[in-house]
């Protein structure tokens, strides 16, 4: 399950001499933290935190500091470095700007942001994670009505805690990372999960066309935790397989024993991840939870059989819109509701698989990433639209 980005607007307002320039931008990356786990399902999101907000310009015009006009420069290179993604170079000059007038908000205000950017670029690879914390607390400190950053840190703090004494086994394209005192426990049994994990990445870039670490993003972590440890970090309760937040976490207790499910967990989670990388964050949740449940259901070689579980869930109930099913189904608090919603989201991707091909699928998916939502997408392609298949779908 992934959590669902906010998305915002360009909007250039108000550019005058001596005035204010406020430059929004798209804003994107704030998985929205979710206030409490639902109460149960398949798979809830996990939360995540901090989304970006509007850099300020600043026209100086104060003829008692000389160094007004040159901070207002800065400024404006800073939010233009930021948008280029040249993020330290953003930081460099907003340091600049806040060490000449410490008191000046929309400074104060800006390299907390770009702090808190680049922090989330860092805290992507493990090893620059400890600084990426450390920027983050100085951007709470510089911006300390940011809740979404506070919350962001609490969380980054949580998950180094819980890693503490974390042990790494890496391979081509994943970190799989663990208790070092499971070891034995594990016994051996990791070899086997990141073997596992490797014939999935290929299976999934073969599908998607897409081998994302080749393409320089960074490898997939993927956390074993003990159910409690996975509980106590998630939220979530006994009967959740794994998440994806960013990473993949997942509970393990006795890998013998629970290895083939285990992979099936693997391989949906690991679905999440492409899907991001594929299409970004805008891709709606029936269509992340249905593909993940039918690759899941396709590698457990029990596809037909949850097909046709899903189908029979549906019976009898209203479906849902494909509106109703775009977010993420973390903010669902109805038990009852959230596992009808992965069955449509299941039953709904089969039926387009076995009407229009599963070439059709991975296209949709695609479509985000041109900011073509899967109605456009299906339109184009077919001719038809995706809500009168829904229709066809529910008779
Ligand atoms: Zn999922």
């Amino acid at each position: 399950m992934s959590g669902r980005e906010t998305i915002g607007l360009i909007l250039v307002v108000g550019v005058s001499a001596g005035g204010a320039a406020w430059v929004a931008h798209r804003a994107s990356g704030g998985d929205e933290p979710a206030p409490s786990p639902p109460p149960a399902s398949l798979e809830p999101s996990h939360p995540g935190g901090g989304g970006r907000v509007p850099l300020g310009g600043w026209e100086a015009g104060d003829p008692l500091d000389p160094m007004a006009a040159e901070r207002s420069e800065w400024n404006r290179e800073a939010i233009a470095a930021l948008e280029a993604g040249e993020l330290e170079r953003g930081v460099e000059l907003l340091e600049r700007c806040h060490a000449g007038a410490p008191d000046h908000a929309v400074f104060a205000a800006n390299l907390a942001e770009a702090l808190a950017r680049l922090a989330r670029r860092e805290h992507e690879e493990p090893e620059s994670r400890p600084r990426a914390v450390e920027r983050l607390a100085r951007a709470v400190g510089l911006a300390p009505g940011r809740d979404d950053l506070a919350r962001l840190l609490e969380r980054w703090r949580r998950e180094a805690e819980a890693e503490r004494g974390f042990w790494t086994d890496e391979s081509d394209h994943f970190l799989l990372r663990y208790d070092g005192e499971r070891g034995e426990l594990l016994n051996r049994g990791h070899y086997l999960l990141l073997n596992d994990l490797e014939a999935a990445y290929q299976d999934f870039g073969e599908l998607f066309g897409r081998f994302f670490v080749e393409q320089g993003r960074p490898k997939v972590e993927v956390l074993l935790y003990r159910r409690e440890e996975f509980s106590e970090l998630t939220g979530i309760g006994h009967w959740a397989g794994g998440v994806f937040d960013g990473k993949v976490r997942i509970p393990i207790e006795d890998l013998d024993r629970e290895r083939k499910a285990l992979t099936g967990v693997l391989r949906h989670e690991l679905l999440h991840a492409f899907v991001k990388e594929v299409g970004g964050r805008g891709v709606p949740g029936w269509l992340n939870e249905g593909l993940a449940q039918w690759v899941e259901a396709s590698f457990l070689d029990d596809r037909g059989a949850r097909v046709r579980r899903a189908r029979e869930k549906l019976v009898g109930a209203e479906l849902f819109t494909l509106t109703e099913l775009a977010g993420s189904l973390a903010s669902w608090r109805d038990e009852e509701r959230i596992a009808r919603a992965y069955a449509q989201s299941l039953a709904f991707v089969a039926y387009l698989e076995h009407h229009y091909g599963e070439r059709l699928v991975i296209e949709l998916v695609e479509g985000y990433s041109a900011d073509r939502d899967a109605a456009t997408t299906f339109l184009e392609r077919t001719g038809v639209g995706l809500d009168a298949v829904l229709d066809d779908f529910a008779d």
